[in-house]
């Protein structure tokens, strides 16, 4: 591991302040997967920002009748919470069908949001990795892909983002809070949040340097059948070959979201409004643009078996 300074920091403020003199700063929380990455010389931050003592480990309701779920928010408590059981069920399924109760002890919303890919070539610096060395090339490209994401790839990185508390969130219509070392506040809806990436697949979400989440916000409850199904390779600790997360409203009418299969969760509107014709003409629009390589094409077929049967289950 590079040698790196370390500071605790106590407010947003402080927070953004350290990041602007710290040009190379990271900020830490749970670490779950930072310092993985930092062991393996993958991210070499000279500075790491403790933002634990922030306090955003609050759930909120807000004026609309929502959530305000603050960054720091471990992965196991907002599983736990009452009002997400109730209200935002998919949430919780996602949660608890990501990790391990350890993991999830410590990890928090915000890094849930922002870890990086699993990608095996990632992970090996002896190999071509555009998302890690801009330029060098993909390994994955040629190599085993058997993980890696049917849509929304380009010729410069197909990685998947592995996250499924993600997918939940963009089901649910989740909106990220951010303040950047200027002070300066914005809300991003998580549809807006991630990066295409096209040929800079190491910028991986719209967030500039330093600039810090605060918060993610959820809309009035949704009401409806909330399932979220996860298609792995054994039962626990792994990641998602197919995921699947679902609200179906007693009318027939609801939206999904996939995992597994993208460099961010998959959804897309013009494929919820296909829901009441059934799940084939929502595979048909979510997949039309899918590009998979000869190792992942059975992630198409896995993804419209999986459809099909939680809109089933979400109907019964
Ligand atoms: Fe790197 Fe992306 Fe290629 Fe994986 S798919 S080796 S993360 S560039």
């Amino acid at each position: 591991m590079k040698s790196f300074t370390y500071e605790r920091v106590t407010t947003p403020g402080e927070a953004a302040a350290s990041a602007r003199r710290n040009t190379g700063a990271k900020f830490i929380a749970g670490g779950t997967n930072l310092l993985d990455l930092m062991k393996l010389q993958i991210e070499t931050p000279t500075h790491l920002i403790d933002v634990n003592g922030l306090g955003l480990d609050n759930i909120d309701a807000t004026p609309d009748g929502g959530l305000r779920i603050g960054a720091l928010v471990r992965n196991t408590d907002l599983a736990a919470d009452t009002r997400i059981r109730r209200d935002y069920a998919v949430l919780s399924r996602a949660l608890l069908a990501g990790a391990s109760g350890q993991l999830r002890n410590q990890a928090t919303t915000a890094g849930n949001l922002l870890q990086r890919t699993r990608c095996p070539y990632f992970y090996d610096t002896n190999q071509p990795c555009n998302k890690r060395t801009p330029g060098s090339g993909c390994a994955a490209l040629n190599g085993y892909s058997r993980q890696l994401a049917v849509v929304g790839a380009s010729d410069a990185c197909i990685a998947t983002h592995p996250s499924d508390m993600a997918v939940a969130m963009r089901l649910l219509d989740a909106v990220v809070e951010t303040v950047n070392p200027d002070g300066d506040e914005r809300k991003i809806p998580l549809a807006d949040f991630y990066r295409a990436p096209g040929d800079t697949p190491h910028l991986e979400t719209v967030l500039t340097p330093g600039e810090l989440i605060v918060a993610v916000t959820l809309p009035a409850p949704p009401g409806g059948t909330h399932v979220y199904r996860k298609v792995r390779d054994r039962a626990s600790y792994a990641f998602a070959l197919v995921s699947v997360a679902a609200i179906v409203q007693p009318d027939g009418t609801g939206r999904v979201a996939l995992g597994g299969v993208a460099h961010k969760p998959w959804r897309l509107e013009e494929a919820d409004a296909q829901l009441a014709q059934g799940a084939q003409a929502v595979y048909e629009r979510l997949f039309a643009s899918a590009r998979p390589t000869a190792d992942n094409a059975f992630k198409l077929s896995l993804a419209k078996r999986t459809l099909a049967s939680v809109l089933s289950e979400a109907r019964a």
